[in-house]
Parts: C-alpha cells; structure tokens; sequence
C-alpha cells in the first residue's frame, strides 16, 4: 500500500492541504474553508472528514499542521484567528483517527513556511535559514542546524514583534507598540505612507490616492517618487535592524524573504542591503539574502517537512 504524508496548513480563512508520497514529492493539493465558529471547535473535525473522503486512512503514514500561533513541544497556546486556546492538535486528531497509528507534528505557521522554504524552496539544501514573511502582518521563522526554533512558549520566531520604531509608536495587534510589523508589513508600509503625507506637503502621486496598497507604494518608489521612496527605504532599514538582530543572535547562512511584499523582489532587497551591512559589519561572511520560491504553498511543503 502507498504510504503517503500530507502536510496541512491551517489558516484564518482556508485550510491548504498537500498530499505528498515519501520522497517528498506534491501529488495533490486541495483547499477546505476555515470554520471559525464555536471558537473552531470544527476546524479539526472538518480536516479529517475532507482527508477521509479522499484517502484510505490507513494509506496515511504522518500528518503536520501549521497553525497561526504560538506552538511548543506540539501544544498550541492559543490562535486568535481561529478561536482556538490551548490545544493539543495530535490528541484531538487522534480521537478521529482512532485506532490506525499516524504520526502527527504540529508548529507554528510561519516557522513551517521556513521549513517548506528549506524542504523544496529557495533555501533547500540550507540548515541555518531565518525566513520574513512579510504580509498583511511579518512572521518569521529559525531555522539552526535543521532544526526550527519553537522556543520555551512558542514564541520563538515571532520576528514581527520584534519592537523597532520608537519613532512613531504605532499599535500592534500584539498590544505593544513600534513592533517591526507595525512599519514594514503591508500594512505598516501604507501606515508609513499616510503618516509621511500628513506630516509634509511634499508632492507625491501617492496623493492622488484616499486609500493604496503597499504595491502601490512600491511602483511609485520604482518610478521615482520622492516621498514613496523615503516610505520604503525606512520600511527596509526597520527590516534591515530586526535582520542585524537575529544575526547576532543565531548567524543564519540564508535570509528568506516571503509574503505579498517579498513580490518587490531584488527592489527590496537592495534597500534592505543598504542599511544591513551598516549594522551587522564584520560579523557576516558569506551570508545570502533571497525571496522565497513557494508562495501560500510554503506551509504545506514545511507542514510535511515536520513529519519526514
Ligand atoms: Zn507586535
């Protein structure tokens, strides 16, 4: 019988799920809508049911979720997005399993994108690989001597917290204030935007705008505009501080950049150089800096990558 891996990638508004064969390769992939009610007490549930219908159960070797929160020693502490406190994914998903053995892993989402970055993306073949992806919020992931760094409560990784900006004290999601998502997310970059248009009467095409996106801040900036300029190179010198200070910390080989913001590719990551080098000085040699390759399906790949 085939034995498969599947890897599942819990999200606030879908679940991705791959099914792989043992070497890793991606046979199938399909997508289940997220249940949020109840606090997702049918998230779960719903995994399994969507996983039966097109599986023999007992073709399943391991499954590994990536969920959007804090995870230790494969305990949840809690998902805001999807209603879930602490939870223990393995037992729960056993209940439905029942008597077949399946091996389950779970951890946090954006450390699993890392994994998946390093299982069959732009850092494959890497073990110290730090990942900032870079969406709506910034997640992050560690990767050292293969091994992700949840950390003692999960909270290892959680680079978007990082507080970088003293400056304009912008609110987090968190609670806290100045965190480097608040000033280099996509939403950060339009925060910075609007702040840099109220503050000066600067000319900017960005003016023309009541509301734009983070790309549009980017297209201006590539076209030239002054102030859309200013917005992403402050963008990318916050990013460039928070990478000084992970490198310090655990000296990655290989920086990845994924998420909706990473698509301004080498333009990024020119502006990011700019201010890196300027921080970290001689304590890099040989150090790489790329986006990463699998788009939303890093989390599957690096949801199968808990279980190989
Ligand atoms: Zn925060």
């Amino acid at each position: 019988m085939n034995e498969y891996i599947l890897g599942v990638d819990i999200g606030g508004t879908t679940i991705k799920i791959g099914q792989f064969d043992t070497n890793g390769t991606i046979l199938n992939k399909w997508d289940v809508p997220t249940d949020r009610s109840n606090n997702g007490s049918n998230i779960l549930k719903d995994i399994y049911t969507s996983i039966s219908t097109k599986l023999d159960i007992e073709s399943i070797r391991g499954i590994g979720f990536g969920v959007p929160g804090p995870v230790s020693n494969g305990i949840v502490f809690h998902c805001v997005n999807l209603g879930w406190g602490e939870k223990n994914v393995a037992e729960e998903f056993n209940h439905f399993i029942r008597d077949h053995y399946i091996e389950i892993k779970v951890s946090n989402d954006a450390n699993v994108a890392c994994a998946g970055e390093v299982y069959q993306g732009s850092a494959k073949g890497y073990k110290n690989v730090v990942l900032f992806t870079i969406g709506t919020g910034v997640g992050g992931g560690i990767l050292v001597n293969g091994e992700l760094v949840d950390g003692f409560t999960g909270a290892g990784g959680e680079l978007g917290h990082i507080i970088v900006d003293r400056k304009y004290q912008l609110p987090c999601n968190c609670g806290k204030k100045g965190c480097l998502e608040t000033v280099s997310s996509a939403t950060g970059i339009v925060n910075l935007a609007k702040l840099k248009l109220k503050q000066s009467t600067n000319p900017s095409l960005l003016r023309q705008f009541d509301n734009f996106s983070a790309k549009r801040v980017f297209d201006l900036a590539k076209s030239g505009d002054a102030l859309a300029l200013e917005v992403v190179d402050e963008a990318a010198d916050y990013l460039a501080y928070a990478m000084s200070l992970v490198t310090l910390t655990v000296n990655p080989e290989l920086f990845v950049l994924g998420g909706g913001v990473s698509n301004a590719g080498e333009f990024l990551l020119d502006h990011i150089k700019a201010h890196y080098y300027s921080y970290v000085g001689p304590f890099v040699k040989n150090q790489k800096m790329v986006i990463a390759s699998l788009g939303n399906d890093a989390g599957m790949f690096g949801a199968a990558y808990l279980v190989k």
